[in-house]
């Protein structure tokens, strides 16, 4: 049965209108609980690209570019309260688009209205600094808007990533131009019409949707962009800087992980488990922080593994709208790498140490995936290694605090870390030591956290979104010097 929509989905969002792609053209998206078609979407090119940033420039030649910080934080302040109002709708969206169970989905809209929330308070608390200098000089700098931003996000957190990007972005007093995932992006064309209702001038938001090769590609080479933050793969965040360095434009990236969670014999171990095995089951694995390395030191190992392996056991995997503990994964493609891995983990001799179930009603043609905790799994080997963006998390034993070290940092990636342990000294020591972006202690993930800046280091990407931080990145720092006398 056809799924009703709450708008038409078509349709791309240029200059405060909507209208059809230029070349008319549509795209599917696909419901990945059933494998259904769910709707069609604009497939922009690089015609609706060239006008949505020609509409940016217009809005900061215009009234947004005239906007102080107070009366855009006020918009935004405006959209947080829109998007509280509409949980319920975007969460709807959100999950038969992603697959991503409803409480989920429902989190993710909270968390778009925080991020709104929290970018509206900062608005006009970004400020420049006087300088001492030379006697007769008054030197000052200024915080400006790098003019129009790309923004090209993946299918995983539509909501989120939008929030904390496109949020931060116009809190700047930049003007976006923003490519969803062809694979999910009803929830951000949800978001456009709430930033319109809110009075967001025409041209402040731009959304194109299409797809990567096409209209994402347009927006990194675009002579008319003056900023681009992509979140999504490693290759593709590689090919977005090669285009944007074309144009010498700044680029933030924030691309995979094989984030570790360590775990220390004098642990809190009813405290961590809910964290070990949530971090890496959350949007059926689909997650960039994802935890999908789990390092126990020897003496808990055995420990750790039983009751890991009793939780996987109970997860129950299903429809987006059943809410379940795991949804589907994106697409047929995407069950198919995830089925790859565990096929590796079976011809390899790993240990299959459990597995959920998938409920005995959830459509056959829905792209379902068993939750699997794979045991004994050395270093080195390419599931210890590679990010696998499914629900497999691999369990580790170490020795010793040299060795989590030596284990935890040693993949191609830095994003987040988390460690649990009773000592605070080595809370300390294992903190400095994890080479990544966020280090977490005794928690994973803090609930999310809108206000802690985020990113990676090595192939994780650099730059930092969230927190005050995305508002430097979102910003230039002018330097004026007047020589008085
Ligand atoms: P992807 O790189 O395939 O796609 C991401 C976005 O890039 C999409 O909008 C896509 O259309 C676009 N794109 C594709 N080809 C392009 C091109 N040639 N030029 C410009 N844009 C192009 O990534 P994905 O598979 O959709 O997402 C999963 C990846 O994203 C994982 O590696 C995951 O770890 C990462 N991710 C990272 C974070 C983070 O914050 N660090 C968050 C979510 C996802």
């Amino acid at each position: 049965m056809a799924t009703t929509l709450p708008f038409d989905t078509r349709l791309l969002f240029i200059a405060g209108e909507w209208r059809e792609a230029a070349s008319g053209e549509t795209l599917a998206l696909e419901n990945p609980s059933d494998g259904s078609e769910l709707a069609h979407i604009a497939r922009g090119m690089s015609a609706d690209v060239d006008a949505a940033v020609a509409a940016a420039r217009h809005a900061l030649d215009g009234e947004w570019g005239r906007m102080s910080a107070t009366e855009r934080g006020r918009i935004l302040a405006i959209m947080g309260r829109k998007v509280l109002e509409q949980v319920d709708v975007l969460a709807r969206l959100e999950a038969l688009d992603v697959g991503k169970p409803l409480k989920q989905a429902r989190a993710d809209a909270i968390a778009l209205a925080r991020y709104l929330e929290f970018y509206a308070g900062a608005a006009d608390k970004v400020h420049g600094e006087t300088l001492p200098y030379q006697s007769g000089f008054t030197v000052l700098t200024l915080r400006e808007p790098h003019g129009v931003t790309g923004h090209i996000v993946p299918w995983n957190y539509p909501m989120q990533i939008v929030g904390r990007s496109v949020g931060a972005a116009l809190a700047m007093g930049n003007a976006c131009v923003l490519k969803p995932a062809e694979e999910a992006c009803l929830s951000v064309l949800a978001f456009a019409r709430i930033a319109h209702e809110a009075g967001l001038p025409a041209g402040a938001l731009n959304v194109v949707p299409g797809l990567g090769e096409e209209a994402g590609a347009a927006l990194s080479g675009h002579p008319g962009v003056a900023h681009l933050s992509f979140t999504g793969s490693v290759a593709t965040g590689a090919l977005v800087q090669a285009a944007a360095a074309k144009n010498a434009v700044p680029v933030t990236l924030e691309l995979g992980g094989k984030s570790p969670q360590v775990v220390f014999a004098d642990a809190d171990l009813d405290a961590a488990l809910p964290y070990l095995v949530n971090a890496g089951i959350q949007n059926a694995g689909q997650t960039c922080s994802a935890a999908s390395r789990i390092l126990v030191e020897r003496k808990a190992y055995d420990a750790v593994l039983a009751r890991m392996s009793e939780r996987y056991r109970a997860l129950r995997v299903g429809p987006a709208l059943a809410d379940l503990d795991v949804g589907p994964v994106i697409s047929r493609r995407q069950l198919g790498i995830v089925s790859h891995y565990l096929g590796v983990a079976r011809d390899t001799g790993l240990q299959i140490a459990a597995q959920g179930e998938i409920a005995a009603d959830a459509p056959a043609s829905g792209h379902y995936v068993r939750p699997t905790l794979v045991a004994g799994v050395a270093d080195t080997h390419m599931l210890a290694q590679e990010e696998i963006f499914g629900p497999v998390q691999v369990l580790m034993p170490f020795d010793g605090e040299a060795e989590a070290i030596r284990i935890a940092n040693g993949t191609p990636f830095g994003l987040i870390a988390g460690v649990w342990t009773r000592d605070g000294a080595r809370q300390l020591r294992m903190a400095r030591a994890l080479k990544c972006g966020q280090v977490f202690v005794n928690n994973y993930g803090a609930g999310g956290g809108v206000e802690l800046p985020f990113g990676g280091v090595k192939r994780s990407g650099h730059g930092r979104e969230k927190g005050f931080e995305a508002l430097y990145g979102f910003s230039t720092l002018k330097t004026i010097a007047i020589h008085h006398g």
